[in-house]
């Protein structure tokens, strides 16, 4: 099973949570090495859930999928600006 870039969209916040069954993280993580787009993606998810992670509270207010495509669009865009540049913690 290869793994497409949407489909790790879907699996983000799993990841993040690790909360994955273990072969699908690793699916995920292999993809994350190789695809900028989708690591970037990872980072801003990441960021989101740092400033949100106050209360822990995951209830995902509305429009929040609308924001995030929004956001996933202008990932895109400016991964695609900036080719090799992978962003590092
Ligand atoms: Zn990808």
């Amino acid at each position: 099973m290869v793994l497409e870039c949407k489909h790790v969209w879907n699996y983000i916040s799993e990841f993040l949570d690790d909360s994955l069954p273990r072969e699908t993280k690793e699916l995920v993580q292999k993809h994350l090495e190789n695809c900028e787009i989708c690591s970037a993606i990872l980072d801003s998810t990441r960021n989101i859930l740092i400033l949100t992670a106050d209360d822990r509270v995951f209830e995902l207010p509305a429009g929040y999928g609308e924001r995030l495509h929004a956001r996933l669009a202008r990932e895109i865009h400016s991964a695609n600006r900036r080719p090799e540049n992978p962003t590092r913690d």
